[in-house]
């Protein structure tokens, strides 16, 4: 934690006053905004270019006051609550009095989560309120891990930055509706499926099975500048050496299996074999590739499977056909 209290106490100011502030979370890095206040929501939306259907995930500091910002909250939630808050889940409950539509994008469903980072933490408890805050960085492109990655999406358009180091999971929220009859993964994220199912006992229901649309749902999504391409893992290194010869600058994320393998690329990450640290890494990885002027990154899924479901659901977006909203 590398923010000073007098940071946090500025930080809580600048939100009192209608500001923006972006914040660590274990998660990414958040574009924060006063929950309550509609006017500082909507701004949130014109920085990022976000489509205003798009709602946002209202932060809390402790689950105590969760009954404020959800209404009919299940035994379900509950028990999701109690083992997995702070942490990287949000849930979809009922919309409470304090949240404005326009921080759900017109929906009468509000995701809420309790991240578990101490900038954020010790931010939510000087401020005292909830905190909308989706990923700081422009609509559609790669979520920011440190506060040089906010400063460079965002610059002067956010109020503050408070700097917490580099984030411990990497990934966005595991998202679970839990306003149907059986909980339903909307977004596979930092808490492993199995681990909440493990909790339940029992499956969770598939996406498409969910009532609620899921915004954020482009095709295009988590997105470097350079096209993305996915092959199977043990063609990762010929597809990469024929799109270089064909005369693009190639990027490759080399699965941890083929280490050894010399691949004859623009610029080559090794993946690390730990799906914690891959997952950890990943959009850094990205954001490596684009800066050494790669336009193409090959790359290939995880098994579907722990921390590789989330790993593999960004690639996948990533190389989506790319949308212009
Ligand atoms: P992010 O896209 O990382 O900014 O996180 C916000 C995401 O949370 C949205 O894109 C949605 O996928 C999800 N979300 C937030 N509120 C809701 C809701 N009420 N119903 C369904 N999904 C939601
Ligand atoms: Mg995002």
């Amino acid at each position: 934690m590398t923010a000073s209290t007098s940071g946090i106490d500025m930080a809580a100011g600048v939100l009192r006053a209608g500001g923006l502030v972006a914040l660590p979370t274990e998660t990414v890095y958040g574009l924060g905004a006063n929950a309550e206040d509609p006017a500082a929501v909507s701004r949130i939306f014109q920085v990022k270019g976000r489509p205003p259907s798009h709602p946002l995930i209202v932060h809390i500091g402790d689950a105590e006051p969760l009954d404020d910002w959800a209404e009919e909250v299940p035994a379900t939630a509950r028990l999701l609550v109690e083992r997995f808050w702070p942490g990287p889940l949000t849930l979809v409950l009922r919309r409470g009095r304090r949240v404005p539509l326009v921080a759900t994008g017109g929906l009468e469903t509000v995701a809420v989560r309790v991240p578990d980072h101490p900038v954020a933490l010790a931010l939510l408890s000087a401020f005292g309120g909830g905190i909308t805050a989706p990923s700081a960085n422009r609509f559609g492109s790669v979520s920011p891990t440190t506060a040089d990655d906010v400063r460079a999406e965002l610059g002067d358009a956010v109020d503050f930055v408070l700097d917490g180091g580099p984030c411990r999971v990497g990934v966005e929220s595991t998202i679970i509706d839990v306003t149907g009859e059986v909980p339903a993964v909307l977004r596979p994220g930092g808490v492993p499926c199995e681990d909440l199912e493990a909790v339940l006992g029992r499956p969770l229901a598939v996406p498409s099975t969910s009532r609620i649309r899921v915004p954020g749902q482009h095709p295009s999504h988590y997105a470097p500048r350079a096209r993305v391409v996915l092959a199977e893992p043990e063609k990762v290194v010929a597809e990469a050496e024929l799109a270089q010869q064909q005369g693009h600058r190639v990027g490759v994320l080399l699965p941890a299996a083929f280490a050894d393998a010399e691949v004859k690329a623009h610029a080559v990450v090794q993946v690390p074999g730990s799906m914690a640290a891959y997952a950890r890494g990943l959009y850094g990885f990205l954001r490596e590739l684009d800066q050494k002027g790669c336009d193409l990154i090959v790359a290939s899924l995880p098994a579907a499977e722990g921390l590789g479901l989330a790993i593999g659901n960004r690639l996948h977006r990533a190389a989506g056909p790319r949308n212009t909203v």
